[in-house]
């Protein structure tokens, strides 16, 4: 049974504190390991290590730090196989899933490769008579990234990267479910040449997260993860005085009208409902059918899941498991309260038999006709493979539904109808919007982001928001003094 601890200072290390967390593979339903759940202290000593190499790292030259950048995108892109290996083995998704995430996370890596780009200030010459004015963006120091189980390495490389780049020192908190990957990339970012102390992994829950976030030197908290949690994070580091982006839950709703094409609307509902079974903050949870295209569309979507394949991702199946045996219950749950509510059980994932071991957290794909927005499988986030069609009369009632939903991470409407989908992407009150593509996940060089109760904060993750987010601006106004100056004034400048 390995004990899976920190990498603070440059190496792995053990904490002071006793507790610990189980870490599963799920597939199998195994214990594969034990995590420390860090105390206070363990995080005081990852911030002050973050805290001394944050004095040299941001001296370090743009070249500097975009050479340790290529090194580290050159390792992740050789290992990538290894990586999604253990997002598999501790997460449950299946490989190809597991590399197309690490593959997202490259990107961002090669994003940050650009930075000498995205640092460029401006520089007006002349404001005033031999007075010249220029901005600059500098690191803010000690950052902590606080991230969720569903992505290990994507969402820490929406964010480690960019700050580094920045130049800060970053203290990375994982969760507890699938620590192995975030110290994985560590030690091949100081493979890579990152002076040690740059970048910390604590591993660790609540204690970990809420030392993170009253202590002093953090100045800045990057958080993925459930909307209460990231309300709360969002609070407690705002009222701290810490600049906070807190990434939330979502509720994603995909709109068919009636003149798309109902077999790319269907392979897309398939893809985007039951990818990394359910587990996505992109998946799409409610597929809202403008009539008439109900009953030829669940048709569609039916046949195609008849032919998934659930099992341990190592297999080549289709879906994995669910990441812990708790989770799986309360998905299936769900599953249940659907039924009682009214909603008709199309496929009910519970009767799956899967290619894997029967210990596994398993629970197949749902697909749920006739949901109303009252049922509870409709106003909850489920996070599982569970999809619910609710019908509409038309596509007005559509945009009210989505826009009167809490959440506003990414929807996506499926149409031929240019006028239709320009419509939907002005008038959807969403962050991230897709016409004809199901899970519209924004390239590393924009940002990644909701609205309403799926971001707390202003800024989003990564792109020109990310360098925004891990930098203040500063301008300088300077006169170099001509020879021949005229001696001392006193009166405001009102020279032009
Ligand atoms: P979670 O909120 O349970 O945990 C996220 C992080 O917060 C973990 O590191 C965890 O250790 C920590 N944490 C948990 N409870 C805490 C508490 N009470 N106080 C302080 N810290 C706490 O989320 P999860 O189950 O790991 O991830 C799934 C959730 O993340 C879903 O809601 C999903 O939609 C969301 N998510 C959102 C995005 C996005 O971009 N908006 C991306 C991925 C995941």
């Amino acid at each position: 049974m390995t004990t899976i601890g920190h990498f603070i200072d440059g190496k792995r290390v053990n904490g002071s504190s006793e507790r610990r967390a189980e870490v599963f593979d799920p597939a199998t339903g195994r214990r594969t390991g034990e995590v420390e759940l860090a105390c206070a202290a363990d995080v005081a000593g990852a911030v002050e290590a973050a805290e001394r190499a944050a004095r040299a790292w941001r001296d370090a030259s743009l070249s500097k730090r975009t050479a340790v950048l290529f090194a580290f995108r050159e390792l992740v892109h050789a290992r990538r196989g290894q990586l999604a290996e253990v997002i598999t083995a501790e997460h449950g998704k299946v490989l190809a899933d597991a590399a197309g995430e690490v593959q997202r996370g490259l990107e961002v890596i090669e994003y940050a490769c650009g930075i000498p780009a995205a640092l460029r200030g401006g520089f007006s010459e002349n404001v005033s008579t031999e007075v010249d004015s220029y901005s600059l963006r500098q690191p803010l120091g000690v950052v902590a990234v606080i991230s969720p189980f569903n992505f290990p390495v994507m969402v820490p490389l929406w964010f480690v990267p960019v700050a580094v780049a920045c130049g800060n020192a970053v203290v990375l908190k994982p969760s507890e479910k699938d620590p192995s990957a975030a110290l994985l990339l560590a030690e091949w970012f100081a493979e890579a040449g990152l002076p040690d102390g740059v970048l910390n992994v604590v591993n660790g829950d609540k204690e970990a997260v809420d030392a993170l976030l009253d202590h002093p030197a953090v100045k800045a908290v990057s958080f993925v993860g459930s909307t209460p949690v990231a309300r709360y994070v969002h609070q407690r580091g705002s009222l701290a005085g810490k600049r906070v982006q807190a990434l939330g839950g979502a509720k994603n709703h995909m709109v068919v009208l009636p003149d798309a094409d109902l077999d790319l609307a269907a392979d897309a509902a398939v893809n985007a409902g039951f990818g990394s079974a359910g587990e996505r903050c992109m998946a799409i949870s409610a597929l809202v059918a403008v009539e008439p295209v109900a009953d030829a569309l669940v048709a569609k979507i039916a046949q195609r899941m008849a032919g998934l394949r659930t099992g341990d991702g190592r297999r080549g199946c289709d879906m994995g498991p669910l990441v812990t045996a708790a989770h799986a219950e309360r998905v299936r749950s769900y599953v249940e309260s659907g039924i009682t509510a009214g909603a008709v059980p199309v496929l009910d994932g519970r009767d799956v038999t899967p290619d894997g071991e029967p210990a596994g957290f398993w629970l197949g794909p749902t697909l749920f006709d006739h949901v109303t927005p009252d049922m509870s499988i409709y106003t909850d986030e489920i996070f599982g493979p569970v999809l619910s069609v609710v019908r509409v009369g038309s596509y007005d009632e559509a945009v009210d539904l989505v826009n009167a939903n809490p959440y506003g991470n990414g929807t996506a409407i499926f149409t031929n109808d240019g006028g239709a989908a320009r419509r939907y992407q002005h008038e959807v009150q969403v962050g991230m919007v897709g016409i004809n593509v199901p899970i519209p996940v924004p390239m590393a060089y924009y940002s990644f982001g909701g609205w309403k109760a799926s971001l707390f904060g202003d800024l989003h993750a990564h792109g020109a928001d990310g360098v925004a987010f891990f930098t203040r601006g500063k301008v300088v106004t300077s006169r170099w003094l001509d020879p021949r100056h005229g001696g001392v004034n006193l009166g405001f400048p009102t020279q032009t």
